[in-house]
């Protein structure tokens, strides 16, 4: 019997890449007005390429999102002579704006219900913060990759789960839309895997998850064939 879910955010719970994009605008709004010789080396985009070949510089800060954009931030107010103590308030300017998600429509109803039996909790790759993001009172708690140190697939994002709530594997199912991060975590940990395929994809890998749904409406009965 499944006690507690954990959720995948981005994508699972709302689109990702519209908001990171509308944030990235924002951003370098914010910077142009005030750091203008960054804007004017730099589009949104290669803003965030900075942020990717940081990663690849230095794979041990790879699974931490905001110390990504922090380190570019830095890195780019280095480059164009200004003080790198841009970096903080700038990314809070991103950071706003990053939480501002769009649910799914099936989304919070869902979740509403389902957390009237069920602890529910947040299990994610990438930065977004609960509480900012209107999910605070339904979610117990949250893992993301920066604070546990390693992302889905790995383990430790999937104990961290169990050691905050104290029931066994076979208790927990994890829901998320990525077959490798999601699915193969969760089954690697022994947890139950739901895999929501919102875009009707062909699954193509060599393990299954226990159920497929092609949104959230399907979810508590889905739950209860587990
Ligand atoms: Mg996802």
């Amino acid at each position: 019997m499944i006690k507690v879910i954990t959720f995948d955010l981005d994508d699972t719970l709302w689109s990702v890449w519209p908001v990171i994009a509308a944030a990235e605008r924002r951003l370098h709004d914010w910077l142009e007005l005030r750091y203008p010789r960054i804007t004017a080396a730099h589009t949104p985009e290669s803003l965030r390429l900075l942020c990717r070949d940081i990663a690849r510089e230095q794979p041990g800060i790879a699974h931490d999102k905001t110390r990504l954009r922090l380190s570019a931030l830095r890195q780019a107010a280095r480059e164009h002579g200004y003080a790198e103590e841009l970096a903080e308030p700038a990314f809070e300017v991103f950071y706003a704006a990053r939480n501002e998600v769009t649910f799914y429509p099936d989304v919070l109803a869902v979740l509403e219900d389902l957390a009237r039996d069920h602890t529910l909790g947040a299990l994610s790759n990438g930065n977004a913060d609960i509480h900012r993001c209107g999910l605070g009172e339904l979610f117990r708690f949250h893992f993301h990759a920066g604070g546990v140190g390693r992302e889905k697939p790995d383990r430790a994002m999937f104990e961290a789960a169990l050691a905050r709530t104290g029931v066994s594997p076979g208790e927990i199912a994890h829901v998320g839309d990525d077959p490798y991060h999601d699915v193969k975590g969760a089954l690697d940990a022994g947890f139950r895997a739901v895999w929501v395929n919102r875009t009707n994809a062909a699954w193509t890998e060599t393990f299954q998850p226990d159920a497929v749904i092609p949104d959230l409406t399907a979810l508590r009965a889905a739950i209860e064939t587990l």
